[in-house]
């Protein structure tokens, strides 16, 4: 069996022991090596961990197919976009990888700026401290949207069902690290922040200003890959708004 095939046999179980390991891992980092001691526990964090089981919940209950077990029905399909041009596998992979979360990356800036999906994703912004646990505070109608956003992309790329799995992880484990309270020094986080967000960079998106959250829309950079796609060779408007995110981030006055 393919590495690949594996990934998609076994996504469930994988996915969610990369998370509870990740999540484990970053509450013991964030518990001995806190940068504000938002880590310590209290009744929030029930909350937060409450909500993410709600919109797992969801998920199963309302989606009859989610965007990994789509992958895999399409995946024989040869009209998807990715199908076009007889790419060699890792491309495809790569390419897919990138698209869904350059998609994610607008639809995080549309959650700012649109009022009506403002309302959804305030509820993320409202936890009143940052920890591992902020990190799956969302409003199940922000999830099921995201889901949404998903499928249509699947269905439109017919992506390598290995490549949906690869991205659905970096998203939830990389929400993990952005929002976990453990401390890095500062030439690391320098350097590590040229390539991924750190807790410090997300952190001025949680800023109860306004301006600081829709400049830093920081998910620019959610997972990094948009931020580190948008900083190469790419000459657009996505270059710029992604930049200009990344370097807002450095500015000061953060809430939290
Ligand atoms: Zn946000």
């Amino acid at each position: 069996m393919s590495i690949a095939a594996l990934f998609v046999t076994h996504e469930a179980a994988m996915r969610l022991s990369a998370f509870g390991a990740v999540l484990l891992l970053l509450a013991a980092l964030q518990w001995h090596w806190p940068t504000r001691g938002d880590g310590r526990p209290a009744r929030r964090q029930l909350t937060n961990l409450t909500l993410a089981l709600i919109d797992s919940l969801v998920l199963r209950v309302f989606f009859p197919m989610l965007a990994v077990s789509l992958a895999i029905t399409v995946e024989s399909r040869s009209d998807g976009l990715l199908g076009a041009v007889a790419w060699p596998y890792w491309l495809e992979f790569t390419l897919a990888v990138l698209v869904f979360d350059l998609a994610i990356y607008w639809q995080h800036r549309l959650l700012h700026q649109i009022p009506l999906l403002w309302r959804l994703h305030r509820v993320h912004h409202s936890d009143i401290a940052i920890d591992v646990t902020s990190g799956v505070r969302f409003h199940p109608l922000e999830i099921a949207v995201s889901m949404g956003l998903k499928l249509g992309l699947v269905w439109v790329l017919a992506p390598p069902p290995a490549a949906v799995v690869v991205f659905e992880l970096l998203l939830s484990v990389g929400s993990l690290i952005t929002h976990a309270d453990y401390a890095l020094s500062s030439g690391l986080d320098r350097r590590v922040r040229w390539l991924l967000v750190t807790p410090s960079m997300h952190r001025i998106h949680h800023s109860t200003r306004r301006d600081e959250t829709t400049a830093t829309s920081a998910s620019t950079c959610r997972s990094g890959i948009a931020c580190s796609v948008a900083t190469g060779p790419i000459p657009s408007g996505l270059k710029a708004s992604c930049l200009s995110a990344c370097s807002a981030s450095a500015m000061p006055r953060s809430r939290a």
